[in-house]
Order: structure tokens, then sequence, then C-alpha cells
């Protein structure tokens, strides 16, 4: 590197204004020399703002620029690794964001605010290494499959692992022996899961094996002063574990030895918003990066990872039993076709069904019925003139909620008390149409009357710690039938649940998404494992479905547990569409006040692509409305661009962002546009 004459000059990330395009780093003079990766304050217009020093020395175009001088820099801090600056660096790259506004979004908030008094004062506070204390408890003999999985993860070559294991199957055993080898060496692991709910059980277990180390948890449950806490404790390597949601995958771990992510084909993986990044696949980019193994654990791996494995770019774990021997469930379709036509109706539950939950109730055993849809009924409806309780800013429905008298709108929020008759016409008899978990634990407190039942769902939920009170009922064994969401499928540990049932479970098998069956089948996996934990009960307990269509593949694969017949079919059936993982998928969405102005921009923006110079290899699909068009009073549009080559698509991109850009700058029609992005790797279609 050649020394400037002057002060040397510094690259900075600093986190642009929205809509300002991609530029990378900005330059500034630095009076002492700075490192890559340090934390700075530099001045950006008339405010001062944090940034990362991304490069040293001159950039050719800053060359003859009057610079401005970094304000401070936060040299307590040791610099943020190379490894990290290329994760974040291949993660705006790939999701299309800035370099700055993505390293600085997954920084904790405090961080950004702090100045060089303000971060001596809390790196005083901050409480030193975890002193060994205890002595970790021994850990159980491993299965035969377990041992095998455990061998493969400390293998020399380090790899990407898909651990399919059944709930219960011993796969948490497997991270935790693997993170005590970590441990060991003197490494940090890292611990992705889906969601917050999930966190707290996983920690405790984490907590209790590891007694001996540290371990701090990240996830936007936090306060933010917890959040700048657990992330200095892990980027100064204090912490030897964190535990976490999908930023954590952004952790600064200057020790990582293994990453692991639990139920790897979970979609809150994925970030709706902002970057919208997948933490599973950033995890198997810093696995390889930083030369450390990857796990990805799922009873029901996603079709991605899956297929990966296939080919051999992943190494596949199993582990197809129950620990212990228990049984999986035994899966029952209960065909709706054959029930009587008075039998159906609107009623929920078919008579055998009912049976089945009446003599779990006299031998005193739990049972857990699941409906994914909250509120008491989808819709009201009055007969007479055909209103419908349609939301007035979305075209949407708006569900009516008993419990405190209410159409809410599910997608916007608004929320006005049920009118007492028609607003059209005052017919008084407004009447519910379909069924709610609300409907569906009122008809089943009328079926079974000694039954005591209950709810769990996002409504039940929402004041702090209800979750924890509510699952403490039913551990607690005050709760007969449960009622719930997928909320209630997602790793919680019932021990008396002898029988799971699905009572409407059709509808996602003839979504418009082509992931639709791929989540059910999932859903149903995860939910049959709610059943029979305790082994001494696993013979005895049984998965219902209720369907219309008894002789689905799907439902086909399910009653035989067989998710390899699922997910080959499903490959074939993708492979036969060019979908995922066969192709790759961009979406760009854009929202105006009015459907015109979206597709205005969306078509402007397609004829944009057309002389890119990757564009041959990729496809633009005309502009659609996704399910739900209008939000809020917001039209929204989106558009599919899809490819053979992931890396076609990704220089298509490249160069199609800034075309994007410049569109409302040059016409001012598309200023109507409020909002656009681009979803790489789109989840929802
Ligand atoms: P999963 O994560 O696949 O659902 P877990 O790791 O939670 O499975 O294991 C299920 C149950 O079996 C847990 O109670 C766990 O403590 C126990 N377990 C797991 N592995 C062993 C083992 N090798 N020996 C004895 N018990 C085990
Ligand atoms: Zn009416
Ligand atoms: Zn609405």
């Amino acid at each position: 590197m050649s020394e400037p004459s002057a002060l040397p000059v510094v690259g900075i990330a600093v986190e642009s204004p929205q809509h300002a395009g991609m530029v990378p780093c900005l330059d500034y003079r630095s009076e002492q020399p700075l490192s890559p990766g340090t934390l700075v304050r530099v001045p950006f217009g008339k405010r001062d703002v944090p940034g990362i020093v991304w490069q040293v020395g001159a950039d050719a175009a800053a060359v003859g620029v009057e610079l401005r001088d970094v304000r401070q820099a936060l040299t307590a801090l040791p610099p943020l690794s190379g490894a990290w600056r290329q994760l974040v660096a291949f993660a705006a790259g790939y999701y299309q964001r800035s370099l700055g506004e993505l390293a600085l979004a997954v920084l904790p908030p405090e961080l950004r605010r702090l100045d060089v008094t303000q971060l001596d004062r809390r790196l005083a506070r901050l409480k030193p290494a975890a002193t060994a204390a205890s002595a970790d408890p021994a850990p159980p003999a491993l299965s035969a499959d377990q041992a095998v999985a455990v061998a493969a993860l400390l293998d020399a070559a380090p790899t990407t692992h898909l651990l399919h294991g059944v709930t219960g199957s011993g796969k948490t055993e497997v991270y935790l022996q693997a993170a005590a080898h970590a441990l060991a060496a003197g490494r940090q692991v890292l611990v992705l899961v889906p969601e917050i709910n999930l966190t707290p059980q996983l920690e405790a277990r984490f907590a209790q094996r590891f007694a001996g180390h540290r371990l701090v948890s990240q996830h936007s449950g936090l306060t933010p002063a917890q959040r700048l806490r657990h992330w200095l404790a892990a980027h100064l390597g204090q912490a030897d574990l964190v535990l976490g949601t999908r930023l954590a995958v952004f952790a600064s771990l200057p020790r990582l030895g293994l990453i692991v992510v639990d139920e790897e084909h979970d979609p809150s993986f994925k970030q709706q918003e902002g970057a919208r990044y997948s933490a599973r696949d950033l995890a198997v980019y810093r696995g390889r990066l930083e030369q450390v193994p990857v796990v990805l654990g799922s009873a029901t791996p996603s079709l991605e990872s899956w297929q990966r494995a296939e080919q051999g770019a992943y190494r596949r774990l199993a582990l197809p039993k129950r620990i212990g021997g228990g049984a999986l469930p035994r899966v029952r379709l209960v065909d709706m076709s054959l029930l009587p036509r008075d039998q159906v109706g609107s009623r929920a539950l078919s008579p055998p069904l009912l049976e089945a939950l009446q003599v779990r109730l006299s031998r005193g055993e739990q049972s857990l019925v699941l409906l994914n849809r909250r509120g008491y009924a989808p819709v009201l409806h009055c007969a007479a003139c055909g209103w419908k309780s349609a939301c007035p800013h979305c075209s949407a429905w708006r569900v009516f909620h008993k419990g405190d008298r209410t159409l809410r709108c599910h997608h916007c929020g608004f929320a006005e008390r049920v009118p007492r008759a028609c607003p059209d016409c005052g017919n008084l008899d407004i009447q519910p149409v379909g069924r709610g978990t609300e409907r569906l634990e009122e008809q089943l407190a009328l079926a079974l009357p000694d039954a005591r039942v209950a709810r769990i769902d996002a409504d039940t939920t929402r004041p702090k710690g209800a979750l924890e009170a509510q699952l403490g009922a039913v551990h607690a064994g005050d709760v007969d039938v449960l009622v719930g969401t997928q909320m209630v499928t997602k790793g919680h540990d019932f021990r008396r649940i002898t029988l799971v049932a699905a009572v409407n479970p059709d509808s996602g098998l003839f979504a418009s998404d082509f992931r639709a069956p791929e989540r059910l089948f999932a859903l149903l996996m995860q939910a049959a494992g709610r059943a029979g934990r305790d082994a001494g009960q696993a013979s005895a307990s049984e998965m219902w479905i209720q369907t219309w269509h008894p002789r689905h593949p799907l439902y086909t694969a399910l009653l035989a547990h067989d998710f390899a017949a699922f997910a080959a079919a499903q490959l074939r059936e993708r492979e036969s569409a060019g979908l995922p993982p066969f192709s790759s998928l961009a979406l760009l969405r854009a929202e105006a006040k009015s459907a015109q102005a979206a597709t205005d921009f969306l078509h402007a923006a397609a004829a944009a692509a057309v002389d890119l110079p990757d564009a041959a290899g990729v496809t633009v699909y005309p502009p659609v409305p996704p399910p739900v068009a209008r939000v809020a009073g917001v039209e929204r549009m989106q558009m599919l661009v899809e490819s053979r080559s992931r890396g076609a698509l990704q220089r298509m991109l490249t160069h199609w962002l800034p075309a994007l850009h410049a569109l409302r700058q040059k016409d001012k029609a598309h200023r109507a546009v409020l909002r656009w992005a681009v979803d790489v790797d789109p989840l929802a279609i």
C-alpha cells in the first residue's frame, strides 16, 4: 500500500438515507491510522452519524475532492473482523441493499448512538467473563445415529450438514454435544431459532448443560441496553454461546466454531422488510466463509436444503427414530365426503373425531385441536342484502372477534364494534360465515360439556406473560382440550397430549403459492410431533386429519410419516414447472395510491431490464396483484423475475437496481409510487 502524503483517507460505510441508491462507502480523512472494521462517528450533511471503516487508502474517485475528517474513532472496541465485513458485504450485494444501510442496521441501535466517552463507560460496566463456577453436567450417552451425526460434525473438513430427524429424535442433543466439543476447543457457538417464543426453552437446555459457560441471547424481545450488552459480550469474546433469532446470524463472534440452525425450514428465518435476507442461507455462507461446520436441523427440511443434500452439496445426517423407541402417532384421515350431509354442514367437528376426543377425555389425556385461523369467523354476512364485513381500507374481509365484539382487519388493524344490524339494509340477522379458533373453542365446549377447553393463539397471548401462563396451565394438566393455531405446534413439549387433530387443513393443498403444500406438510408433521412425546403413551397417540381429499399424495405421505416421498414428489413438480430450487426468483414489489401507478412503475422497470447485459438469461413476468392487493389504502403490485441461473439473476439485479432508483427521478409520473422493493429468493408469492 502506498502512503498518501496528506492525512490517510478511509472509506466509511454509513447509513445512507432511504432510496439514495447504492453508494458503497464515503471517503473521509483521519488523523490517526484506522484499521478496517473500526467504529467511527463522521459528519454527514449537518449531522454526526455512525460509520464503519471499510477500506483504508485513497479511492481514485476521491482524489482532488475536499474530504471531511472522521470526528471520533471508537478504538476502545476491537474492530469488526474481516469475516464479519465479508458476510455483511455479501448479504448487501446478494439482497440488493446498500452496504452501509445493512452494516449499521445489523448492529444494536444503542451501539450506533455511542460516542467515545459513552462507550468507555459501557465497557467499564460490562461483567467480566463468566467464572467457571460450576462444572457442566455429564451428557447422556448418544444413540448410534446421534453418535454418527456428532462425529460427522467434528470432521476435519467443516461443511454444511442437514440433520433430518423427527421431533423427539434427539436433534437438540446432537447440537449440545457438538457445541460441547466446540466450547472445549475454545470456540464460540451460534444457535439460531425461528422465533423468540422458542428461545427460552432452548436457552434453558443450553444454559443447564453448559453451566460453566456464558450464554447470551440476541433477539428483538430484549431491551436496547440488553441488546447492547449481549452484543458486546459476543464481540469481546466473553460469551461462549449466542442463541438468537434471524438477526443473530450477524453476531460478531471472533472465535466462531459452530453454527446451528434449528427448524431450518421455518419461514421466520427470512426477514420480511428492509434487507430481506434469509438467515438460514447466510448461516450456510458464513460457515463456508469462516470454515466452521453448520448444522441445519429439521423434521421437515425446506425443499431447497433437501435438494442440496440430494445433490451432495450438504451432508445428510438422519435420526429416523424417536429416543426411547416411542412410535410416531398414527395418522387417521376422516373422509368428510363420506359423512351424512346433515353431519357436515356448518359443524367443524365430525362425529368420529368428537368420539375420539371424548375417549381421551375419559382417560384423562389431553388433546390438541389445530385450526390455522384466529377470530370467531372470517366474515360476517347479511343474507337479506348480501352485505359482507369488508375492510374499507383493504381488499380483505374484517374478521369477527366475538370476545371483544369487534370486526377487525388482520391486514391493517382497523377495528370497529360489531354492528347490531346490517349497515346496508338494517336486517338484524347478520351471520358469521366460516370459523376461526374462537368459534371452534365454543363448539368444542358445547360438544364436550365436561371438558376444560382452552385456546392459545395470537389473540389470547397478546399480554406479556400470557403465553407462558397458558402453556403452564396445559403442562399442569388444567386443560383437557387445547385449541390453537400453528403457534402451539412449534417446539412446545407437551407430555400428556395423545391426540392432535387438524380440523380443516385442505386449503393448503390448492393455494396459489407453490410453497403451500410444503408448509402444510411441515405444519402437520410438526403438529403430529406434539402427540405422544411421553414414550409410555406414544403407542396410543394419534393425529387426526379431517379432509375432503383423503387420497391426496400429501396425506398419503403423511400417513407413512414419509418426508422423503413427499419431498421427492414435490421436487419433481417443481422441476417440471421450473420453480425453486430449480430456478432462482426475485420479486419486485411496488406500492402506490392507485394500482395503475404501481403497474406503470413495474412496466417501466421491465422496460429498463430489456437491455441489461444479463437480460437474456432472465425472464421478467407481467405485473400481478398479490393475494391481498390493497392494504391500509395502498395498492400493491408485484412482478416476478426468474432465471435458471442464480448468477445471471444476480448480475441482472445488480445492473437493474440503479436503473430502478433512477426511474422516479427521471419521470415525475413514477413519484406516485410510495415504495418499491426487491425481494431476492422471496418466500411468499
Ligand atoms: P429433538 O430436538 O429432535 O426434538 P431432543 O434432543 O429434544 O429431540 O430429544 C428428545 C428427548 O430425548 C429429550 O428429552 C432428550 O433429553 C432425550 N434424549 C436425547 N438424546 C438422548 C440420549 N442419547 N439418551 C437419552 N436421552 C436422550
Ligand atoms: Zn343487509
Ligand atoms: Zn384493513
